[in-house]
């Protein structure tokens, strides 16, 4: 039988303003090769500077992954010659990278793995090129954005392994604000490299799939893969080295270049830079930005927490979902509770609205507020729905909002009394049907009731006071 080695290589775009080694804005969108300047155009006699903010997230992502972080890392320049390359080199690095040796947990199904990470890097990215018929178009805007390589040893075993270390990667970085983790951008891009040999027999011929745009595509990729390597090695034959394109019209992936020999980059070290040598203070800074992960944040909601499964992942998908629910735990709400409200009308209500919950004025206090109404008695439940509406909508507080719309329900035990004294007086035949064991006519008096309050009454404490009154 043969078992299969995974090794990924993913690149993540930093949220930086600026690109990594000059002043020119960063931003995507903007009309083709407007946000360039002679240094990430490559012209001769330029001196490259490394951006500060880039490299705290290029050690705080190092960090976060457990490596050994680099005392004193330094650039190289990669050659090659591509036109979306001006400079016929990369600035990359190779000898001493941010950060080497580390790992990261990810969670398959309820099992935890372990993998190893080869070491953290930071790099420019290229232009793009736009092929189109003959002709090729180059846009320099995004040539020499920041870009984060992580590489992985072959630690991971499956497709399944892999869009788990996607997903748990994404989330991470997102929750540290470095990436906006969108894969279909291209903020976040993934080459899988794969390999199978027979048991024991260690490492085989891998192949490389490169550009994969979704976390599934990958594991979908990496599945193809394995069946077809075991294919070859079935008849006998050799896995080529070679570099494949995931086609996901077809599922399959087919050749798009032979790697037999390593290529030679002829990497050296940059000498338009220094090195580079953290101090106490981009240290203290990387460290205070430093979170608790989403893995242990998930494991904690879980073990901790009681929430359900369902609910911790929902929660953990989003840092400011996370922050809101902790913050109104904080304020006394109850996990359950709070988490439950969070998955369900929150999430729906911003859903219909089509707000993100950082424009959507709902904050912990607000939610706390809205959570204790309903608990208290004094807002309906099915009446919260439209106040998180007009939280939304209006900016304003739920207690106002249910002042103001007169959605307080009636509390005063004397009113409700009345109500029921008058719905039991007023129809001896359905009192005389409940008492002979019908329940379901108590509906038709709590309806009654209702109907008495204008619908200010609470259902549930009116069920409970006809009961009481009926002798049920
Ligand atoms: P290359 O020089 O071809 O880029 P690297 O040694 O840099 O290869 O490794 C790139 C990625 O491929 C890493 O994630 C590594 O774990 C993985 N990898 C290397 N060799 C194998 C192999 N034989 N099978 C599966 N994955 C591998
Ligand atoms: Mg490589
Ligand atoms: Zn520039």
């Amino acid at each position: 039988m043969y078992q299969s080695f995974i090794g990924l290589e993913i690149h993540i775009h930093l949220l930086t303003k600026t690109k990594v080694f000059c002043g020119c804005t960063a931003e995507f969108g903007a009309p083709p090769n407007t946000h360039v300047c002679p240094v990430c155009l490559g012209y001769p006699g330029v001196l490259p500077a490394a951006n500060a903010e880039a490299m705290k997230m290029a050690y705080i992502v190092a960090k976060a992954l457990n490596c050994d972080l680099s005392s004193k890392c330094y650039f190289d320049r990669k050659h090659y010659y591509y036109p979306d390359m001006t400079k016929n080199y990369q600035i990359s690095q190779f000898h001493d990278p941010v950060g080497r040796n580390g790992y990261f947990d990810i969670d398959v199904d309820g099992d935890i793995k372990r993998i190893r990470i080869h070491d953290v890097h930071l790099e420019e990215d290229a232009g793009k090129m736009i092929h189109s018929g003959r002709t090729s178009l180059l846009d320099y805007n995004r040539a020499g954005t920041s870009l984060l390589e992580i590489v992985t040893e072959p630690d991971l075993v499956t497709g399944k392994d892999a869009e788990a270390f996607i997903r748990e990667f994404r989330r991470m970085v997102r929750h540290l604000g470095v990436c906006d983790g969108n894969m279909e951008e291209g903020s976040l891009r993934c080459d899988a490299n794969v390999s199978i040999n027979l048991k024991g027999q260690g490492l085989g011929t891998k192949t490389e799939v490169k550009n994969v745009n979704s976390a599934r595509f990958v594991r979908k990729a990496l599945e193809f893969e394995i069946k077809r390597q075991g294919r070859v090695l079935g008849k006998g034959d050799k896995v080529l080295q070679e570099t494949r394109l995931w086609d996901s019209d077809n599922n399959v992936t087919a050749s798009m270049r032979t790697k037999e020999k390593a290529h030679d980059y002829r990497y050296f070290p940059e000498p338009d830079m220094p090195p580079f040598c953290p101090d106490e203070f981009f240290m203290a800074e990387v460290e205070s930005r430093m979170r608790e992960l989403p893995l242990a944040k998930k494991q904690r909601y879980l073990n901790e927490l009681q929430l359900s499964v369902d609910a911790a992942e929902f929660l953990v998908e989003d840092r400011l979902f996370c922050d809101l629910f902790e913050e109104t735990c904080a304020l006394g709400g109850d996990p359950k509770q709070v988490s439950n409200w969070l998955c369900g009308d929150v999430q729906g209500q911003l859903k219909r609205a089509e707000v993100e919950l950082a424009q959507s004025h709902i904050t912990a206090a607000r939610l706390n507020e809205l959570v204790q109404l309903v608990d208290s008695g004094v807002l309906q439940r099915g009446k919260a729905k439209e106040v998180l509406e007009l939280v939304i909508s209006d900016d304003k507080d739920p207690a106002v909002i249910v002042k103001e719309k007169g959605f307080e329900q009636v509390q005063d035990d004397s009113q409700l009394d009345g109500w029921v004294t008058q719905a039991i007086d007023n129809n001896p035949q359905a009192v005389e049907q409940i008492q002979g064991g019908n329940r379901k006519t108590l509906s038709f008096l709590v309806g009654q009731v209702m109907r008495f309050s204008k619908g200010k009454a609470d259902p549930k404490k009116v069920t409970e006071k006809l009961e009481q009154a009926l002798g049920l």
